[in-house]
């Protein structure tokens, strides 16, 4: 059996929620943001949770969500960096597992499921995201002009958590951090640009938004009602 860790970030500033709470700690129906994913993770098959935030909120976080929730997973609590992908890259440091999956914490409805099958991808193939087939079409747009169409067939949108075999990534950060590449929006974009390995997706849900603007708080209270009491969901 291979060893699981979860990296979950929290070291974002939001600055599109227009909040002075940062939300990853605002509340949904009485539990942080942050709570949810820490929660699936404790219930599910992975073996150790590394926690990635804000220097100023490693305290915070050791105290009122690990110990306060008994996250007994939760095997470190980092700083976090600048870009997502230093914090990607801090996480990974002190990541064991033979497995990584990289995990929004903003992604408060990521259940067992996704957990499982971002696992088994894993196993199978080394390097896998979940994500969703895009319902809308897509354009690509320049200074307010449409340029191109992409076929929408094979458009997927991309979520988190996203997996893979640990030297695979660790090696792939390695070579993009020393190119410092600044496009980089995640973690299969490092692997598909740096690590020579074919990414595949794994099927996730359309619930599995991630929360970043004021109507997003919204929509997360309604799918996660009565979810603090499940065991998972
Ligand atoms: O900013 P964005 O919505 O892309 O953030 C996605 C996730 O990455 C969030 O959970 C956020 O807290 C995290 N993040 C981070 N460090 C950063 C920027 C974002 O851990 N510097």
């Amino acid at each position: 059996m291979s060893k699981v860790t979860a990296i979950v970030l929290a070291a974002g500033t939001g600055s599109r929620m227009q909040s002075k709470q940062k939300k990853q700690f605002m509340e949904i129906n009485g539990k942080p943001v942050i709570w949810y994913s820490l929660f699936q993770f404790e219930q599910s098959p992975v073996d150790e949770v590394i926690l990635v935030t804000g220097e100023e909120d490693i305290e915070y976080c050791k105290r009122e969500i690990v110990e306060k929730n008994g996250f007994s997973k939760v095997k470190d609590v980092v700083a976090g960096g600048k870009e997502r992908y230093h914090s990607v890259y801090n996480g990974l440091q002190s990541a064991t597992g033979d497995i990584v999956l990289i995990h929004d914490g903003a992604r408060p409805m990521i259940n067992r499921k996704i957990i499982e099958d971002t696992i088994r991808g894993v196993e199978e193939k080394a390097a896998c995201v979940v994500g969703v087939p895009v319902k809308d079409t897509i354009k690509k747009v320049q200074e307010g002009k449409v340029v191109d169409t992409p076929q929408r067939e094979l458009l997927w949108i991309t979520q988190t958590p996203q997996g893979f075999r640990r030297e695979l990534i660790h090696e792939a950060y390695q070579r993009m951090m020393e190119n410092e590449d600044s496009r980089v929006t995640d973690d299969a974009m490092v692997v598909e640009e740096y690590g020579k390995h074919p990414v595949y997706f794994v099927e996730g849900d359309y619930k599995n938004i991630k929360v970043t603007t004021p109507e997003d708080i919204q929509i997360a209270e309604v799918f996660l009602r009565g979810k603090t009491t499940e065991k998972t969901f």
